[in-house]
């Protein structure tokens, strides 16, 4: 099963897919890590998209794809795929679709995590991420058992660069401009499904599972 996870920044997508990766064997890339990853380690690529990161706004289409297909070509896709983060536009999804059709991998769905922009803002001013492996947790929905700590391998826990207010409103605006484009594409591929992703952290990632196993 290979999929794309579409969302709002805050939807869920990191966690959903984390979880499905360590519980049903699913291969996860999340371009967000693999930029963030370029961004701590200082390649040449990391200075040169910190300005954009840190602003909320899009990394340039054919760095994304690039990075995208060099990590699937990676990883074992037998176990499935999930893509997290990416496409964000249905220019990236034009051109996910082409470069995968010339290594005939298909995408089988499209999973849209639906939720009201006020819960967004409130998940990501909250949000600490795992500094090693990415754990994502909430300082009031998903506090982690010491505070400051990842539950999952003890490393320290950060609040992204890129989850200060105003920053997230840029995301929600980009968010925002691209989504309907994005979602009309997978719709009309015919492989789109909506789940809201409003809920808890447990009853998202079940009705998700239905739906991908
Ligand atoms: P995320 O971790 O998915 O919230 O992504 C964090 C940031 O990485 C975004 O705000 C963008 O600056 C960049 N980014 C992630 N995925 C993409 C993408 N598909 N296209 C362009 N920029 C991206």
């Amino acid at each position: 099963m290979k999929t794309v996870l579409l969302g709002a920044p805050g939807s869920g997508k990191g966690t959903i897919a984390g979880d499905l990766a360590v519980q049903e064997g699913f291969e996860h890339i999340s371009t967000g890590e693999l930029l963030r990853d370029a961004m701590a380690q200082k390649t040449e690529l990391g200075i040169q998209i910190t300005d954009t990161m840190n602003s909320g706004s899009l990394v340039d289409d054919d760095i994304v794809l690039k990075l995208v297909l060099q990590k699937v070509e990676a990883v074992n896709k037998d176990k499935g795929l999930i893509l997290d983060g990416y496409p964000r536009t249905a220019k990236q999804a034009v051109d996910l679709n082409k470069a995968f059709a010339e290594k005939k991998i298909f995408i089988d769905k499209a999973v849209y995590l639906d939720i009201d922009n006020n819960v967004v803002v409130k998940r990501l001013t909250g949000r600490r991420t795992c500094s090693k492996c990415n754990s994502i947790f909430h300082i009031d929905y998903m506090p982690p058992k010491t505070e400051g700590i990842c539950d999952s391998c003890g490393s320290e826990l950060y609040t992204r660069s890129d989850d200060k207010e105003e920053t997230i409103l840029n995301r929600i605006d980009v968010y925002e401009k691209e989504i309907a484009s994005l979602l009309d594409y997978y719709k009309q591929e015919g492989i789109l499904v909506t789940v809201d992703a409003s809920g808890s952290k447990a009853e998202t990632y079940e009705k998700i599972k239905k739906i991908l196993i």
